[in-house]
């Protein structure tokens, strides 16, 4: 890619809400098969928010305004998926403090460090069927691609969170309220992964990007 500006990282925000939004219900039911079936709702709460306060949101520097993404994040996002995506945003924001556009090296250094941030906050690691086992390869795609064309590299990224849904069904999850249900939550997706996945298939449709979602749960 050449470079992401701060208007085109507010597009990619505004169809990530209409993204949470519209799938509110979904996300929930997901939730619903192993956990407490209040992540759609938890989600949506806090992007309709950040919907309507996104027009207004400080943009002098991309930092500043995931910065304040992330704070309503903390404040309106329920359950356990606030601080997390909170936590996200805010290291992203650090990364792209003062910045204007980004870069390649930038975006990357950004998703490094919010994953960084969420497993420091939340306690998860790798494995143990949370949205990090989406967040992790992604990084790892992002640190092998040289991001030339940001067309390929979403696409790239869209295919690896896919696949995450899938590599992650028959795992146990460890964390949240699925863990207290062991076994049951095994052949259940994690809805964490569902929603990254279905955010970049998302954005391969706004913005024209080719790729066909494998997972059922993208083509439900
Ligand atoms: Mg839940």
């Amino acid at each position: 890619m050449s470079t992401l500006t701060i208007a085109q990282i507010e597009e990619a925000l505004d169809v990530t809400c209409d993204t949470v939004i519209r799938n509110e219900k979904y996300f929930s039911d997901l939730d619903g098969l192993a956990g407490d079936g209040d992540f759609g709702t938890s989600l949506a709460t806090g992007f309709k928010v950040i919907k309507a306060d996104l027009p207004g949101i400080d943009k002098s520097a991309i930092g500043a305004m995931l910065l304040k993404i992330s704070m309503i994040c903390s404040k309106h996002v329920g359950g356990s998926s606030g601080p997390i995506w909170g936590t996200g945003f805010m290291r992203a924001g650090m990364v792209s403090k003062g910045l204007t556009e980004i870069g390649h090296q930038q975006l990357t250094d950004m998703v490094g460090s919010a994953l960084e941030g969420i497993m420091a906050r939340g306690g998860a690691v790798r494995g143990d069927k949370t949205l990090l086992d989406a967040l992790i390869p992604i990084h790892e795609k992002l640190q092998e691609m040289d991001g030339s064309d940001l067309g390929v590299v979403l696409a790239a990224v869209a295919q690896v969170a896919d696949q995450a849904i899938d590599e992650t069904r028959g795992l146990i999850a460890h964390r949240g309220r699925a863990s207290q249900v062991g076994a049951r939550s095994a052949n259940t997706p994690d809805p964490g992964i569902v929603g990254i996945a279905t955010i970049l298939c998302d954005w391969c449709k706004h913005y024209g990007v080719d790729y066909t979602p494998q997972a059922a749960e993208l083509n439900h």
